[in-house]
């Protein structure tokens, strides 16, 4: 094996170690235990032997934002790793969200009613229900995914009037400020609601929301390398 070919696969093993110990010293430092926190490995744009490299690096939970990606490369990664459990952290169609969860084991992206309608109607013809998350556009940003604050209380009165039962809270944070506030805003609305998924926290403030809660961090770059 020459040199080049060692490092690009000891690299990915290298960067999950370095992403979990980041994980896990930030939830001593909250005195939780690391292993409250799921690391979901975002794969949307790597390629199937990328992914596959982290696999065998030891990550069991990714994360993608796009139907199409996903229906060209999991249904193979998927036959052959049964036990990897993957994401949906993107915005979802309506009318894809029967494709999505044919493949997926959880939603992070539920906003509105009419999601909620069509995801109800895939498990009621047989599609096993999904993990769900409610996404909230935390920083009221016009052009983001995400229910309004306001509306949270209301959506997730009638999510449980269709019979889906919901995990907890998603939020992407403004760009460039500091998410700090945003993400424990995130965990009142959750307490508030009596929710205790957390899912907040990408590659440039995963220990800040580890600190503040997270149950759940969707990080990138930081285990990929940068998208190009
Ligand atoms: C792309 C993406 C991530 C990961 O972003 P990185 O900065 O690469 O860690 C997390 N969450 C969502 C919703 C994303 O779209």
């Amino acid at each position: 094996m020459t040199g080049k070919q060692q490092r690009n696969d000891t690299a990915p093993a290298a960067k999950l170690a370095d992403v979990r110990n980041r994980v896990a010293k930030a939830a001593a430092l909250a005195g939780r235990r690391d292993d409250e926190i799921c690391l979901i490995a975002v794969s949307k744009t790597r390629s199937a032997a990328e992914i596959e490299r982290l696999i065998a690096a030891g990550a069991t939970d990714f994360g993608e934002n796009r139907v199409q990606e996903i229906q060209e490369k999991w249904p193979a990664i998927r036959a052959r790793h049964p036990h990897v459990r993957l994401h949906f952290i993107g915005r979802l169609q309506s009318n894809k969200a029967a494709e999505a969860m044919a493949l997926c084991d959880a939603i992070h992206s539920l906003d509105r009613r009419s999601l909620v309608d069509a995801i109800a109607r895939a498990v009621a013809s047989g599609e096993a229900a999904p993990e769900l998350f409610v996404q909230v556009n935390i920083g009221d940003e016009p052009q983001k995914g995400g229910c309004a604050i306001a509306d949270l209380p209301a959506l997730l009165d009638y999510a449980a009037e269709q019979g889906l039962a919901i995990s907890g809270l998603m939020a992407v944070p403004p760009f460039d400020v500091e998410p700090a506030p945003y993400f424990a805003l995130l965990a009142e609305l959750a307490v508030r609601n009596g929710l205790v998924g957390l899912s907040m926290g990408m590659s440039s403030d995963f220990e800040i929301a580890a600190i503040l809660g997270a149950t759940h961090v969707r990080i990138g770059s930081e285990l990929f390398g940068p998208r190009v």
